[in-house]
């Protein structure tokens, strides 16, 4: 089995970079043995114009059998024998993808110590894999490799026999990619990809395996138009992992349409992405600061009001401080997305018994939701109409009356910074306003005036000198007078004294 990755260069980006960024020195050869055989890597021309590295599975047929392979088929002579004579050596397989996982794991997660921007240029690739299976054929290569970016996928039928064409065609395809891209997407889509087309998975499909298609699929697979045909075959078919996977994609999908959240999304399927380098998302920073705040008033029940999909209702579930968490949204298909998110399905009696998910409008008062300690608004406020706003507020603040009300909402000063939004946009086209500091203190003022509350407002992401953070948080708490006293207005972070009047 084998593959060859070249790249082209100049003397100012030299084509060697290959070696830094595949982790392997170009004028070595070196093996790494790996449950199948010995993979080898080695680089038969490395010039500054031209680099290739090849990548060269030895199948040990023995270890293959031994791992299990071929289990189900035995029984027959036939079948035994077919465990070691086989397309294996050469074919490049399901066992190739797992070699390249392994001996370029830290290209793939798109990582080098040496120079960390090399990762985030793409730079002219080419991939040959001269025998690969193709189970459906030279169209569904094409179909699968043509949306990734590359700028032309060429797939030639390898013939059974050269010398007796009228056999015709074997099942084997040579593939050759040419395109400008960077080289962990490439890798990734190799390493997904392989299995797919082998359509038979050589080792133990285990639960982890959602986990690393979503990791090696990260910022490719949602969007791709056989994102299910791949992520069945990946899967070996398997219903259940599937199903998971895809219904986790579906999740990613949904976060892409609210540009907000497609970096968390992308770190959390992403796990091996390395967060220290990155900045925080906004959506992760604006969680941390709700738990912060929600620990800072001693909240043990607590109401998340258009909780969406569920991330900051995941977040407290995994507290055991929190003892009662009820979702509420608007909208079922968000909360069906919660559900599963959370897995409420197949959650323990303890766990399920802490946590509600249920439909309903915050311009209605609810009876449900009176007497909790805290109530989240996370990002709601600017999805309601400027005019039903008031109902909001007397439902929440007038009815339900929790001790603490926490509030966040865009900071529309800040979307100059944005790089990515046009002048005069807002952030989400489902916002129906968006404030200035002014305006929402304004705004927060009045309520807590109004229904008896003291507000603290609270900075969520970096605090630009001139047009302030790009969230901003308010901290409602429940006023030890009578209703309708003063408001007290501070810029930092307000702690709320436990026992305050409720
Ligand atoms: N709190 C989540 C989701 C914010 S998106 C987060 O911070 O990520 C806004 C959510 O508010 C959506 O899920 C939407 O369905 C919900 N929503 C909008 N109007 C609502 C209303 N009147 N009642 C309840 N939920 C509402």
């Amino acid at each position: 089995m084998f593959l060859t990755i070249s790249t082209t260069g100049s003397p100012e980006r030299p084509a060697t970079d290959l070696g830094f960024l595949l982790h392997k020195h170009p004028a070595k050869v070196q093996a790494f043995s790996t449950s199948y055989g010995t993979a080898h890597v080695f680089y038969p021309e490395a010039t500054a114009e031209r680099c290739t590295a090849g990548l060269l599975l030895e199948v040990d047929p023995v270890a293959l059998v031994r791992r299990g392979q071929g289990k189900g088929r035995g029984g027959t002579p036939d079948a035994a024998l077919a465990q070691y004579v086989n397309d294996r050596p050469y074919a490049a397989s399901s066992l190739l993808a797992v070699a390249l996982g392994g001996v370029f794991r830290t290209a793939l997660k798109g990582e080098c110590a040496t120079y960390p921007e090399l990762p985030d240029r793409a730079r002219p690739l080419r991939v040959e894999i001269p025998v690969l299976p193709a189970r459906g054929g030279a169209d569904l290569v094409r179909r699968l490799f043509g949306p990734l970016g590359w700028d032309t996928v060429d797939v030639t039928p390898v013939p059974l026999d050269e010398t007796f064409p009228e056999w015709g065609d074997s099942r084997y395809v040579r593939l050759v990619l040419e395109g400008e891209l960077r080289l962990a997407d490439a890798l990734r889509g190799l390493y997904v990809l392989l299995p797919v087309l082998d359509d038979a998975k050589h080792y133990w499909i285990a639960s982890d395996e959602v986990d690393k298609l979503m990791r090696a699929g990260a910022g490719w697979l949602a969007e791709h138009p056989e994102s299910e045909l791949i992520t069945s075959r990946y899967l070996a078919r398997h219903k259940r992992l599937t199903q998971d996977a895809l219904e986790r994609l579906e999740l990613v999908r949904l976060a892409e349409a609210d540009g907000s959240e497609v970096e968390e999304l992308d770190n959390a399927v992403d796990g091996t992405r390395d967060t220290e380098e990155r900045p925080v998302p906004l959506a992760v920073r604006r969680r941390e600061a709700i738990l912060g705040a929600l620990r800072a008033a001693g909240a043990a029940r607590v109401l998340d009001l258009g909780c969406g999909q569920g991330q900051l209702v995941q977040a407290l579930l995994k507290d055991p401080a929190y003892t009662e968490i009820v979702g509420v949204d608007v909208s079922v298909r968000a909360l069906n997305l919660a559900a599963k998110r959370l897995r409420l399905e197949r959650m323990g009696e303890r766990q399920s018994s802490r946590v509600r998910l249920t439909q309903g409008s915050l311009a209605y008062t609810d009876k449900r939701l009176a007497g909790y300690d805290a109530a989240v608004l996370s990002e709601v406020i600017e999805h309601l109409d400027l005019e039903r706003l008031p109902a909001l507020e007397y439902a929440v603040f007038g009815a339900a009356r929790p001790r603490t009300v926490l509030v966040t909402t865009p900071n529309v000063e800040y979307n100059v910074r944005w790089e990515t939004l046009p002048a005069g946009h807002v952030r989400h086209g489902d916002h129906r306003f968006e404030w200035t500091r002014e305006e929402f203190r304004a705004w927060a003022g009045r309520v807590a005036g109004r229904h008896g509350y003291e507000v603290a407002y609270v900075a969520v992401g970096d605090d630009d000198p001139e047009v302030g953070p790009p969230t901003q948080m308010a901290v409602f708490t429940q006023g030890t007078g009578t209703q309708g006293t003063g408001t007290r207005i501070t810029d930092t972070t307000d702690t709320p004294k436990e026992g305050e009047a409720a």
